[in-house]
């Protein structure tokens, strides 16, 4: 029973019948990867925090030193860098956003760089830079595209600094429903479940009276969640969760279910879901995921796994 136990607290995630889910963390720095716990990886590197409170953009040579302290202290493992994802709601002054009614449906995320294209110029070349110098399967993603075209303009970017991996969030609904046409350009998706339920159910996702609305057991977000891993599984590529939804050891089951292929979530939360994971077959999975797209509310979706 001790093996037992030990087996399902460390090592890769995968299902009871050793189907693989890769399980990985959300970091917003260094600082957040905890000492001496082994993670498989980095799904989602969040790199605002190099560019807060400051009047002008971090330098090349300062960025390439922060993702460098990322990436050496992952060796050989996959780290998901995501590019700067501000707007106006996280003001940041160099940028020189002007004043948005509707922040969250203004200039964010990579839309940024259509007015200040440099901002992500210079942030590709530094993370290729520091990509250059590590052993770390550095993959590249932008947050907020809402369209293919978009994505094929980001994926020729990082191409063209060297950058082999690139990919996008899904964080809107009109990026999820043409999951496909999108992957044609990229390698892989991450779909970002905080955005996609706030853009999906038009509720503010800091907006705790509308929490019903966010719950990421809503049929209709579990349909575009659906929806995109079809597309990875025709397209034969990786589509994972990075969003709070993937901590919840109920709902990764059946994310896994859907097809989804790796999960990333905050360090803490790994464990419990690597353990509901090995408890359950991939089989079980899909049946969990077939009864929660049937179902019509948050509640029938959530006893279609719990009964
Ligand atoms: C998300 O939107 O689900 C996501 C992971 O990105 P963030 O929470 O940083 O917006
Ligand atoms: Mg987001």
């Amino acid at each position: 029973a001790l093996l037992d136990r030990r087996s399902a607290s460390a090592g890769p995630g995968a299902t009871a019948d050793g189907h693989p889910v890769a399980l990985l963390a959300n970091i917003g720095s260094a600082r957040d990867l905890p000492a001496g716990v082994d993670v498989e990886g980095v799904g989602l590197f969040r790199t605002e925090l190099l560019y807060l409170d400051r009047t002008e953009p971090p330098s090349f040579e300062e960025q390439v030193a922060a993702y460098q302290q990322v990436f050496a202290a992952l060796p050989g493992r996959k780290v998901v860098v995501r590019t700067l994802d501000a707007g106006a709601d996280k003001p940041l002054p160099f940028l020189r956003l002007a004043d948005e009614p509707n922040p969250a449906l203004g200039i964010r995320g990579l839309r940024v760089a259509r007015a200040t294209p440099a901002v992500l110029d210079t942030q590709l070349s530094a993370i290729a830079a520091a990509a250059a110098a590590s052993t770390a399967d550095v993959w590249v993603m932008a947050p907020m595209v809402a369209t293919a075209a978009e994505a094929a303009a980001f994926a020729a970017s990082c191409r063209d600094h060297g950058l082999r991996t690139a990919g996008v969030m899904i964080e809107v609904p009109a990026a999820a429903l043409r999951a496909g046409t999108v992957l044609r350009d990229v390698d892989f998706l991450s779909i970002g479940t905080n955005d996609l339920s706030q853009y999906t159910f038009a509720a503010d996702r800091m907006c705790g009276d509308l929490a019903d609305l966010l719950d990421p057991w809503q049929p209709a977000l579990i349909s575009l969640i659906a929806a995109c891993a079809t597309a990875g599984r025709e397209a034969g590529k990786p589509v994972g969760v990075c969003g709070e939804s993937a901590a919840d050891p109920d709902f990764a089951l059946v994310l896994v279910g859907l097809g989804i292929t790796s999960l990333s979530m905050a360090a803490r939360s790994i464990p419990a879901v690597r353990e509901a994971l090995a408890a359950h077959t991939h089989d079980e999975c899909v049946q969990f995921a077939k009864a929660a797209l049937a179902a019509d509310t948050p509640t029938a979706a959530r006893a279609a796994v719990r009964p």
